[in-house]
């Protein structure tokens, strides 16, 4: 939506992101392919190619997150456009409605086993010289690696605000738990090395929530660009954070923590997707050093 709302054409916003506020319809990114290296934009090689009016894409795509749901009518696709092109001016994203021939949703990719809901699947997609008007491509072409920087920063501070959330909730549960339990004649909560998980567990997800409203305060106050080095760091600091509460959670939970009757297993496998999804934290890390260090850089 992010995308259609910022990049779209007068055109394209009424025909896909009216439907989409509206809740009637949703949408697939699909970005990352199984043959090569994804974090890294520029390998991205799905073809996308112009002739006459129309762009023909052929190529595999897989993560395309909210592809399986019957609700979903369109896929933002990026794609090779000019490979001769200078590295970052190379993709395009295109519009591509989902019922368009050629295209085949191959299977769903599966979350440590979770499927991620009967619908809300990871799609790997097949593109078989699927056609689509040349009017469906996205602020033009070559700026599809443009595109995809600018799309996540929302998207990265949504995932940390989520994942934020799911620590909180693991950090009551933990809590109800060992004051709750008995262990060795006191309540598990007496316990110091428990206090310590709670007291860290509190110190942390303060710590990362602050970090998370700073880069919300400038996104809104400086805007996307300025806050990049903040986005990156969130997205580092609070999955990890999340992921050592809801680890310390199950711990506290004994056999429970792990089984399908507390909701920890499952927090866990969604926060642990958090260092892969949107970027990996290596990746992210490259960016804030790279930053860091070019203020030192002379000549
Ligand atoms: C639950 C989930 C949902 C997703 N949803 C979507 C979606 O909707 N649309 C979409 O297009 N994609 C989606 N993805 C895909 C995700 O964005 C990619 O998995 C991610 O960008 C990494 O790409 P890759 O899997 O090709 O890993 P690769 O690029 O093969 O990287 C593998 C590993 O190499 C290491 N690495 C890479 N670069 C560096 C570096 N510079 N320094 C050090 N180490 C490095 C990292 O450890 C990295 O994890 C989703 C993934 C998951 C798990």
């Amino acid at each position: 939506m992010e995308i259609l709302a910022q990049f779209g054409t007068e055109q394209q916003r009424q025909e896909w992101l009216e439907p989409l506020l509206d809740g009637r319809i949703r949408s697939a990114f699909c970005m990352t392919e199984p043959d090569v290296a994804s974090s890294d934009a520029a390998n991205i090689a799905l073809r996308i190619e112009r002739t006459g009016e129309e762009y023909v894409l052929n190529g595999r795509k897989w993560w395309s997150s909210g592809a399986m749901s019957p609700q979903c009518r369109v896929f933002i696709v990026m794609g090779v456009t000019d490979p001769d092109a200078e590295r970052y001016r190379r993709q395009s994203m295109v519009l591509v409605p989902k019922d368009t021939p050629g295209i085949g949703v191959v299977r769903s990719t599966s979350v440590f086993g979770y499927t991620d809901g009967p619908h809300g699947g990871h799609a790997e997609v097949v593109f078989d010289n699927v056609r689509v008007p040349a009017s469906n491509i996205l602020l033009g072409e070559g700026e599809g690696f443009r595109i995809a920087q600018e799309r996540l920063g929302p998207g990265r501070i949504h995932h940390c605000m989520r994942a934020l959330g799911a620590a909180e909730r693991a950090l009551e549960l933990l809590c109800r738990r060992v004051t709750g339990r008995v262990a060795f004649g006191k309540p598990v909560a007496a316990q110091g090395v428990v206090q310590d998980w709670v007291a860290d567990a509190r110190i942390r997800l303060e710590m990362a929530r602050l970090l998370v409203l700073k880069t919300a305060w400038l996104m809104d106050t400086a805007g996307k660009k300025a806050a990049r080095m903040e986005i990156s760091a969130i997205k580092v600091a609070v999955p990890e954070v999340a992921n050592w509460v809801i680890d310390r959670a199950i711990q506290a939970h004994g056999g429970a923590g792990v089984s399908q009757d507390f909701p920890l297993a499952a927090l866990w496998a969604q926060v642990r997707t958090l260092h892969l999804a949107d970027g990996p934290d290596e990746v992210h890390k490259m960016a804030i050093a790279r930053r860091e260090l070019g203020r030192y850089v002379t000549g």
